[in-house]
């Protein structure tokens, strides 16, 4: 018998292996298997199995199978087939993303050196600036590196001839070690009694007067009736491990492995509400559960105004899956930040629901993926990633905040967007999807429009709360009117006493961390910016250094400037710490909490806020657009904008989109409950038409400006596009390799608009320069977008066979969130 097997890498084809027979029960499609490659070895999928092979060349054995369980079948494979299609990868980057991090068996080379030779050699060699000096340095310096270090170490990849020629003087051995799997099954050891209940209560008196402790082990285990964890055993008693030992010698007790499971816990803690539904929620919850047991594929948009109850809505479909004996996956945005709605679908569906997310650690994500491979879970809820969780048998998919930039992929191939992925995923499932959101998506309203999505409403908010009333506040007339303080205008202070006093809490949105956005010289007009980046650096005033926020770099803030050394630096732009800062100044005795990627870096951190903002103990939270999603706090009366321009004037044709769905959604995190809510929205640009639909709540006449703009203009969903970009440390090459692609792809096609490539917005980040070329196509063309992808693919290939720049990586980003 043979495998065809793919690996995780950017290959487009297949390897054939045969399977040898103490191995054929176990291999089977959608394990995954450790095969020798080349001189490694390598992990890869398992995509098909034959009698026969074509394969001509020496065929090689599996030498093991890693999984017991598949993790893929035909069918899900057709969904990872389509990951790979649509958004341009090789089947076995897609494929990667069903396993979590952590579990492949790998070879990794590594070289060890002769540090006294290496130290000879580099002695004549000294004077070069050759990749061989620098190498025979470091390894004079240090024994073993990873040839990957070594890679980083010198900033070249083509190390490989260098190293073989050292290997032949001497100078080292290059070494291929194993690398096992980075995480297990954990096992821990646990005692139960040996002997009956009858029989153990017998021996008590007997050593009573020697040995207390184990008289309380004995009552300990006999009371809990069932094995218990050693640690938890010993930790109960204030005993220590010689007891049971001396119990487990006198046959009194047994001692054994059991394998536990390691859960990630949500800080975030609420009282499960009961709940009746309201009549619109319960015609649609009615009216999509009776199609949850046709076991169709349909896609619905929720379009539920903040507030509405739009999680009750899927708790209740959830439920009615669960109660047909099927499955269901719920996506929101990003978890780490969404922890109340975690907490609410865990209140409600307890063991069958499990989470999956970066957060957790190795150890917790690998047992919550097990346990939906072994059945244990029938729900999961997590952010775009858990869209590739093994869920058998699915019965509905819930994309939650739909609108949400955080379901593309925007740094690993492939690029996917997981909402778009879920309705093909719905659709090769034969299942129902229900996208929803407050602020729905302009492509999701334009679908469901046309009818490909139907539309429910949900035009209320429950419980008769009120949407809370929004005045836009221009920041330039009352600065000349003498009527702000720092940030902040006088009717936001007032307004934020007043609610004070009140015992009301208050919510204060800035979307730019750090205290000042720019250093700037007042005399030579330099702004600091990032050394590797083409971005001004961010002052933290806490740490007090400056930060770049591309690539995280940081520096001592500079006593004077940079470039002409005078004293005269200004700190311009407001970040949430300054906000902060301003607030403890203006209301000094009230308890302030900010939440930004900085404050919530330690895992549990938001969560805690959290707990601690709905039991009353903090009065303000000010943050960054992590303010704005999802948080359902009955005492927030008030919201404040700092400043609506920081999203507003991006570059990018989704920014009135963006700051129409921040701005509404941060405003719905107001007056959810009886006491009615209110929204100061400070700007420059009251008359700005996004802000005017914000103020009246209008989403369905921002959508219809929208809509024809994007129509007028060829922006999507009229037009599909395609962003290619490619980076490197020398400029020429990034320039070079992405003119090159773009002689290639314009010659022969007639369908596609192209404009000639240029510099990224931000032009170098992390030291590389970046070039884009944008690639649209239109759909009335092209309306699966196959012309396209054709297009893009097969320039690739020619790119690859004969460009002489083909060694500069080409990044391909369908349907791409963010151009700059
Ligand atoms: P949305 O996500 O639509 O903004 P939520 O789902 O957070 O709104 O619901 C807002 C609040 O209303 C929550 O506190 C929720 O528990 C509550 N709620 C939802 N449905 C009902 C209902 N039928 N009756 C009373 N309260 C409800
Ligand atoms: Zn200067
Ligand atoms: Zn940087």
């Amino acid at each position: 018998m043979f495998a065809q097997v793919i690996f995780p890498l950017p290959f487009r084809n297949s390897f054939t292996y045969s399977i040898p027979a103490d191995l054929i029960d176990f291999v089977k499609v959608g394990v995954r298997v450790v095969v020798p490659f080349g001189k490694r070895v390598l992990t890869g999928f398992v995509v098909n199995i034959s009698e026969k092979t074509d394969v001509k060349e020496k065929i090689k054995p599996i030498r093991d199978v890693l999984d017991d369980k598949p993790i893929f079948n035909k069918d899900s494979l057709k969904f990872y087939e389509w990951i790979s299609e649509y958004y341009i990868s090789s089947l076995g980057e897609a494929l990667k993303n069903s396993v979590p991090y952590g579990l492949d068996v790998e070879s990794k080379r590594k070289i060890v050196a002769d540090m006294e030779l290496s130290m000879e050699l580099y002695e004549s060699e000294k004077n070069k600036k050759s990749i061989k000096a620098k190498i025979l340095k470091l390894i004079s310096e240090k024994e073993t590196y990873k040839i990957s270090q070594l890679q980083k170490l010198v900033k070249k990849k083509s190390i490989h001839s260098t190293l073989k020629s050292l290997e032949k003087k001497g100078a080292l051995t290059i070494l291929t070690e194993i690398e096992d799997a980075k995480v297990r099954i954990k096992k821990v050891k646990y005692v139960k009694l040996s002997q009956s209940v009858d029989e153990t209560y017998k021996i008590l008196p007997e050593i009573e007067s020697r040995s207390p402790k184990q008289v309380v082990i004995l009552l300990e285990l006999l009371s809990a009736n069932k094995p218990v964890q050693l640690s938890q055993l010993l930790k109960k008693t204030n005993t220590n491990q010689s007891s049971v030992t001396s119990l487990f010698k006198k046959n009194s007790v047994d001692i054994f492995y059991q394998e536990i499971e390691r859960r990630y816990v949500e800080t975030y803690e609420e009282l499960k509400q009961d709940i009746t539904l309201t009549t619109q929620q319960d015609k649609i919850v009615k009216d999509i559960s009776q199609k949850i047991t046709e076991q169709k594929f349909k896609t619905y948009l929720l379009h539920g105004v903040t507030g509405s109850g739009k999680t009750q809505v899927y708790i209740e479909l959830v439920k009615k899956v669960l109660s047909i004996n099927k499955t269901a996956l719920v996506l929101v945005p990003e978890i780490s930040l969404t922890p109340q709605i975690t907490t609410r679908f865990y209140n409600n569906l307890g063991d069958n629901i499990t989470v999956m997310h970066s957060r957790m650690s190795l150890g917790e994500r690998y047992d919550a993926w097990r346990g939906v491979i072994n059945g244990k879970y029938k729900i999961v809820i997590g952010p775009r990633s858990a869209l590739f969780s093994p869920l058998k048998n699915i019965g509905l998919i819930i994309v939650d905040e739909e609108h949400d930039s955080s379901y593309k992929q925007y740094e690993l191939t492939p690029k996917y967007n997981a909402r778009d992925a879920a309705v093909v995923k719905g659709q090769l499932s034969n299942c129902l999807v229900l996208l929803g959101s407050a602020t729905p998506s302009i492509e999701s309203m334009y679908n469901a429009k046309l009818d490909k999505y139907e539309l429910k409403e949900l035009k209320e908010r429950v419980d008769n709360a009120k949407l809370p009333k929004i005045t836009l506040v221009d920041v330039t007339a009352e600065k000349k009117k003498q009527r702000t303080e720092g940030n902040f205008s006088k009717v936001l202070l007032e307004k934020i006493n007043e609610r004070l006093s009140k015992k009301e809490n208050v919510i204060i949105l800035q979307n730019r961390r750090g205290f000042a956005t720019q250093i700037y010289c007042e005399d030579c007009g330099e702004i600091e910016m990032c050394d590797d980046c083409s971005v001004s650096m961010v002052h933290h005033i806490n740490r007090n250094i400056m930060q770049c926020h591309y690539c995280g770099n940081t520096k001592p803030v500079p006593k004077g400037c940079s470039k002409c050394g005078s004293l005269s630096l200004k700190f311009f732009g407001t970040g949430t710490q300054r906000v902060e800062d301003e607030l403890s100044f203006h209301f000094p005795s009230i308890k302030i909490e900010r939440i930004d990627s900085d404050s919530i870096s330690r895992k549990g951190k938001l969560g805690e806020i959290l707990n601690r903002f709905r039991k009353g103990e903090i009065d303000i939270l000010v943050g960054t657009q992590i303010v704005a999603k999802g948080l359902d706090f009955s005492n927030v009366t008030l919201v404040g904008v700092i400043s609506a321009e920081t999203t507003l004037w991006l570059p990018d044709f989704r920014a009135d989109e963006r700051t129409f769905q921040l701005l509404t959604q941060v405003a719905g995190r107001a007056g959810r409950s009886k006491a009615e809510g209110e929204v100061i929205i400070q700007t420059q640009n009251k008359s700005h038409f996004v802000l005017q639909k914000v103020l009246l709540n209008d989403y369905d006449g921002f959508y219809e400006n929208e809509i024809s703009l994007r129509e007028r203009n060829e922006y999507p969903p009229f037009a599909r596009l395609c962003l290619i970009e490619t980076k490197d440390e020398n400029e020429n090459n990034a320039r070079g390799a992405i003119s090159d692609y773009y002689k290639i792809i314009s010659k022969n096609n007639k369908y596609l608009k192209l404009v000639p490539p240029a510099p990224a917005l931000i032009a170098k980040i992390q030291g590389k320069y970046r070039y884009h070329l944008i690639v649209r196509s239109y759909k009335k063309n092209d309306p699966g977008g196959k012309i396209l992808r054709n297009a893009i693919l097969n320039s690739m290939i020619k790119y690859n066979q004969k460009s002489r720049y083909r060694d500069i990586k080409l990044y391909i980003d369908m349907d791409p969130q963010n151009i700059i």
